[in-house]
């Protein structure tokens, strides 16, 4: 599992897309009960820390936050440019802002990025902990970078601080930090039941198991652990017009890299499903995505001088789920993580993944119509010529099983709100 060790954590190491999710999915949290979270009253929160850099701010964003957002006008490579024009024809509308209540369900769009003006990186920890407000603040703000919390102290349902040991240090010191008002446990969809476990705060079953005092028997800690699980098919182009140009022809890189000083080089086009154009409403929400990307978005290498082109298809809201569980009590052992994506029998999620391929293939397809030099589709370990035949098709339910990545957008349940006492 890829985890950023780090101020900022994953902000740190991520694919930097700005994706605040539709409407619906806040409306629908707050449908079921939980207030204050329908879009309508998470918007200003997005507004109040939203930079977003650019000539005319649009309604739904802000412009005088510290998380720098922008997205790059020029698509610079053909592959993309051909791929916009082949979703558009195929009634597909593309839009400039995919953060609005008023983007439609089923929609084109170019990612927004969190870079700032210099096109650089612009992670939770320059937006929210640059060096000055650091300083400003040290009276009352303490920060202890390599750490590794182990517990929470409870006493009588009540958190009352924390302990935590330098990680490098040897013999290991171990520390204890009191609180005056609350903990807040944020070590991320991993780390957090990992360090509710060890204090005592899970399933009890587990907890026994690991020989740890039952502090609250709490089954949804580390359980329905999911991640956008994704499937990517390629297709063979030209060289010049992958990104794998840029990585192996020196004088090719130099250019792109005159041109990252004004525009940096990403770029993606996220289509969502369902028919209903209208994504404030908790039953429209969309299932998947699709990341058109002009490189090899597998693990397997290929070989230089291979142009590729790949359409990245991602469920959005898999139904699937696994879970964090301890190996041992040793903080420093990386937990048991079961992803179990696509397993549920009664889920969605194996047609879902299935239509998204196939919608990506029929792009490709528009694309090769329209004249653009488009190879063969390569999947990690099959390669498919034959357009919609039987075995075309089973070919599709394989891969999605075989060349499965994850998306590395993890979540779980951390019984969150439950606990912030002290
Ligand atoms: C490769 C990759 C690409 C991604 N791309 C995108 C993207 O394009 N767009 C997007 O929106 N999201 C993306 N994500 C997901 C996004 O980065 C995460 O959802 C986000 O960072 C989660 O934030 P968090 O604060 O919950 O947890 P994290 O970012 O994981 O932060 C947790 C922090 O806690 C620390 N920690 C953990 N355990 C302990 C402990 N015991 N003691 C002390 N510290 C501890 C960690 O070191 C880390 O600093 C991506 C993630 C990855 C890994």
């Amino acid at each position: 599992m890829f985890r950023g060790k780090a101020l900022g954590g994953g902000s740190r190491i991520n694919g930097m897309g700005y994706t605040r999710s539709c409407a619906a999915d806040f409306n629908r949290w707050s449908d079921s009960g939980r207030k204050g979270w329908s879009y309508t009253e998470v918007e200003p929160f997005f507004k109040a820390s939203e930079g977003h850099l650019g000539g005319i701010v649009p309604k739904s964003h802000g412009a005088d936050g510290p998380w720098k957002t922008r997205v790059l006008d020029k698509l610079c490579l053909k592959s993309t440019v051909r791929c916009a024009a082949a979703i558009e024809s195929l009634g597909l509308k593309i839009i400039d802002d995919a953060n609005t209540p008023n983007a439609p369900a089923v929609t084109c769009v170019k990612l927004q990025l969190t870079l700032d003006e210099s096109a650089r990186r612009c992670s939770t920890f320059d937006a929210f902990l640059p060096r000055q407000i650091a300083l400003d603040r040290r009276t009352h703000l303490k920060i202890c970078t390599g750490t590794v919390a182990t517990s929470l102290h409870v006493v009588q349902g009540r958190v009352m601080g924390v302990s935590f040991f330098e990680e490098k240090a040897d013999p290991r010191r171990t520390f204890y930090a009191r609180a005056r008002k609350e903990v807040v446990v944020c070590c991320g969809a991993i780390g957090t039941p990992q360090v509710l476990i060890l204090g005592g705060i899970g399933p009890k079953a587990h907890l026994e198991e690991l020989g740890i005092p039952v502090v609250k028997d709490l089954p949804g800690v580390g359980s329905n652990l999911q991640d956008h699980f994704d499937v990517s098919a390629m297709y063979s182009i030209p060289p010049k017009d992958s990104f794998h140009d840029i990585r192996d022809r020196p004088l090719r890189a130099l250019q792109e890299f005159i041109k990252y000083l004004d525009v940096s080089p990403t770029e993606s086009l996220s289509p969502a499903d369902p028919a209903n154009p209208d994504s404030t409403s908790p039953d429209n929400i969309p299932q998947f995505e699709i990341m058109p990307i002009a490189f090899n978005t597998t693990d397997s290498e290929l070989p230089t001088g291979t142009g590729v082109f790949s359409f990245l298809s991602v469920l959005l809201r898999p139904e699937s789920s696994g879970s964090v569980r301890l190996r041992s009590t040793d903080p420093l052992e990386p937990p048991k993580c079961e992803l179990n994506s696509l397993t549920d029998p009664a889920s969605a999620d194996r047609a879902v993944m299935r239509t998204a391929v196939r919608v990506s293939r029929r792009i490709a397809e528009r694309m090769r119509e329209d004249g653009y030099r488009m190879g063969i589709c390569v999947f990690r370990r099959a390669t498919m010529t034959q357009p919609w035949t039987l075995s075309s098709i089973r070919v599709i339910a394989r891969q999605c099983i075989i060349a499965q990545r994850v998306a590395w957008r993890l979540r779980t349940t951390r019984a969150l709100g439950w606990w912030t006492i002290g």
